[in-house]
């Protein structure tokens, strides 16, 4: 394309800057962000807030170094797994007392539905999204065997009726709020009411949005939810996960990985497992308390903000991608809704160089990521990407395409992480 025919940028860098001027909820000051990069990978890990350093070296150097094994009581670290538990509540509609954080999401997924299906009764069938996360798969299908039960993975648009269709032979419906790869919304209102209209319990896999679509899990009456604390809620690299057990289920569910950490009387030291009255009983073992600390310190960037507006903002920034995109760089194959309804924080294109993409993006500062086999994700965090970056994410779209950087294959010097 001559220059000549280049679509103008000045507008939509007006734009952008006049959304970003009404936008209530933008803190990229309240970031360790490195000058010069547009990082649309907060969905992969999330950046570092300030003060999560300082919290860090303090949970170190105070607490530990001098505090010793005293700071157990002196600095609560007994309960950090529900008081963060907690704040993370606040960001996914669910009130006090339901949440723990600790283990991985892996970890925590493995729990959550090996517990719900000791309550199956004679129930035989687990439903969930055969496109969804590996991990969520592999577990799912573990617990399943270990329980005798059937994983039944269905598309998306099958899942209400093939619900419908098991009805009282379902014995947990388990999906995740948004697609990892497309950055599909999932119906978490619509199909939690159709697992409980054949009174099985739901299981919802949080991670792509927690923090960043509001998931309001006791309005809608969930019975079970995890997610990982390390992309949008910026618990920093390997931050433990949580997991939501819905108040009403708490006495009936049994944790399928007991330990001393979530026994009614831990100290008691006794020989036989009791499990806690509360969502403690969630707990195994002796939670990483650096990195519970850690994310502790991170929360506080949310203090005062409504995910609802987070939300409104996530979408205004993704429909403003969406748009520089089709005007500057038209005929990408965007595989994410383009009805806000349907999308969740992030924008995926499909390209058969989609690696050589990413790695042409980050050598103009915008870090993306790639996932198999050719697809390139745009996450949007809006507590720190602006309107601003998202049309000049669009330009180093048009740019990188124009001259040909993108000429790695998708199976080409690819590292370990991509
Ligand atoms: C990121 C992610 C995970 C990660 O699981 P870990 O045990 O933390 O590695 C699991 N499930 C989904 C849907 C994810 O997006």
């Amino acid at each position: 394309m001559d220059d000549a025919d280049r679509p103008a940028l000045a507008p939509w860098q007006q734009r952008a800057a006049d959304l970003d001027a009404a936008c209530a909820v933008g803190r990229r000051e309240r970031f360790a962000l490195p000058d010069g990069v547009v990082y649309l990978d907060g969905n992969s890990l999330g950046a570092l807030p300030l003060g999560v350093a300082e919290a860090v070296q303090d949970a170190v150097l105070r607490q530990w170094g001098q505090g010793l094994v005293g700071s157990w009581n002196a600095e609560d670290w007994w309960s950090a797994p529900q008081r963060v538990g907690d704040r993370i509540g606040h960001l996914i509609g669910a009130a006090p007392g339901q949440l723990v954080v600790g283990d991985s999401t892996s970890v925590c997924l493995a729990k959550a539905a090996g517990g719900a299906l000791r309550e199956r009764g004679g129930r035989s069938v687990v439903v969930t999204d055969a496109a969804s996360f590996p991990t969520d798969l592999y577990v799912l299908q573990q617990v399943c065997d270990d329980a005798g039960a059937r994983l039944v993975p269905v598309a998306q648009d099958e899942a209400e009726a093939t619900i419908r269709a098991h009805g009282q032979d379902v014995a947990l419906v388990a999906f995740s709020h948004v697609d990892y790869r497309t950055g599909r919304l999932w119906d978490l209102p619509g199909l939690t009411a159709a697992a409980h209209d054949v009174e099985a319990p739901v299981l919802w896999d949080l991670c792509h949005s927690a923090g960043v679509v509001a998931a309001d899990l006791d309005a809608h009456g969930v019975d079970l939810a995890v997610g990982c604390t390390y992309k949008y809620l910026n618990g920093g690299p390997g931050a433990p996960a949580f997991l939501y057990l819905n108040a009403r289920r708490t006495s009936s569910w049994r944790n399928p990985l007991p330990g001393w950490n979530g026994h009614a009387e831990p100290f008691a030291m006794g020989p036989a497992y009791r499990p806690h009255p509360g969502v403690a009983r969630a707990r195994t073992g002796t939670p990483t308390i650096l990195s519970l600390l850690a994310l502790e310190a991170a929360l506080d960037v949310y203090d005062g903000l409504d995910v609802a507006d987070l939300r409104r903002a996530s979408l205004s920034i993704t429909g403003l991608f969406l748009e520089t995109l089709d005007a500057l760089a038209p005929g990408l194959d965007v595989v994410t809704p383009r009805e806000p309804d349907l999308r969740g924080s992030q924008v995926s294109v499909r390209h058969p160089r989609a690696w050589g993409l990413v790695r042409a993006l980050a050598d103009r500062g915008v870090v993306t990521d790639f996932r198999t086999p050719d697809v390139v994700r745009f996450g949007f965090a809006p507590l720190y990407v602006t309107h601003a970056d998202a049309v000049a994410a669009a330009e180093q779209v048009r740019a990188a395409l124009a001259a040909g950087e993108h000429e790695l294959r998708n199976d080409e010097d690819r590292p370990q992480v991509t």
